[in-house]
């Protein structure tokens, strides 16, 4: 693959390969998302399957909306909270509330049912979302792993504040900084507040997919503008992120890859058809445990 980098003292700057737009996409009871991925040209960033962006959206009273209740068997869904009060509950009888900042990090191994969106609160008087979800594949060694929930407030986040910028990361290691998410396979997962032409820089690990994604506000990397709503593939040893916008909310990614075949249907990755069709049969004999309201 054609590179242009910037060799310095053998650190390579990273650039962007690859721009994603997100695409719009209806979730649960009919909220909008934008999803870079998994759309009808690319299924995954191996060892990430989904990444879903919601709001910022106003909801009036009454028109909240999350999912009904929902099976997963075979990887991680990680979800964190930039505005609003979501809620969720699950068939293992965790129950709680994600504030601006936490990270709800459920590993569905074996499987589990949920239901996650607005609080019932926040759905009857109206309010706002803003967040993501992203899925985290697991090795075929933990797909059938027992189900495991980590909840981690705002609070534990890993936090930096430089000129102009804020640095929160969640899980991995980024800008120096240790997160305290536990993972199965490595990844890292930052969260930076920019003001327009501040910029922040991080070493990246090597051999991780890295991934950039603006929620709010372009970004600059190198010469490439990186407008929100768009996922850039970068690649490099050093990566410099540059605000491009009055304020800019930026995720930043990356994960070893697992490099395993991976079989998906909707709510079920595994790796092959035949244990896809295992996750249905379990499903429906009622193995995922039932709703506990
Ligand atoms: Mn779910």
């Amino acid at each position: 693959m054609h590179r242009n980098h910037h060799e310095r003292n053998n650190q390579m700057t990273a650039s962007v390969t690859r721009l994603i737009p997100a695409q719009h996409a209806v979730e649960g009871d009919g909220f909008v998302v934008r999803r870079p991925f998994p759309t009808a040209s690319l299924s995954y960033l191996d060892p990430f399957l989904l990444f879903d962006h919601f709001g910022p959206m106003e909801f009036a009273p009454g028109k909240g909306v999350g999912t009904p209740w929902h099976p997963h068997r075979g990887f991680e869904t990680v979800t964190y909270v930039i505005e609003g009060e979501m809620e969720h509950r699950d068939s293992m009888g965790n129950h709680g509330f994600l504030h601006p900042g936490d990270t709800q990090w459920m590993t569905a191994g074996s499987g589990v049912l949920h239901k996650e969106g607005p609080s019932i609160d926040a759905q009857r008087r109206g309010g706002r979302s803003h967040g993501l979800q992203l899925w985290v594949n697991l090795p075929a060694a933990d797909k059938m792993m027992a189900p495991a929930y980590q909840d981690l407030r705002a609070d534990a986040n890993a936090r930096r504040e430089d000129p102009g910028a804020t640095v929160r990361v969640i899980a991995g290691e980024l800008f120096g900084l240790v997160g305290p998410g536990q993972t199965h396979t490595p990844i890292s997962y930052g969260h930076v507040t920019l003001a327009a032409d501040a910029s922040v820089t991080t070493a990246l690990p090597s051999g991780h997919v890295v991934l950039v994604y603006p929620l709010i506000g372009g970004v600059r990397i190198g010469e490439r503008a990186v407008d929100e709503g768009t996922m850039a593939v970068v690649e490099g040893d050093t990566l410099t992120i540059t605000g491009a916008a009055a304020t800019s909310e930026v995720i930043v990614l990356t994960g070893r890859p697992i490099g395993e075949r991976v079989a998906r249907y909707g709510p079920f990755v595994m790796n092959t058809e035949a244990e896809l069709r295992k996750a249905f049969e379990d499903f429906d004999r009622g193995a995922f445990g039932r709703p506990r309201e």
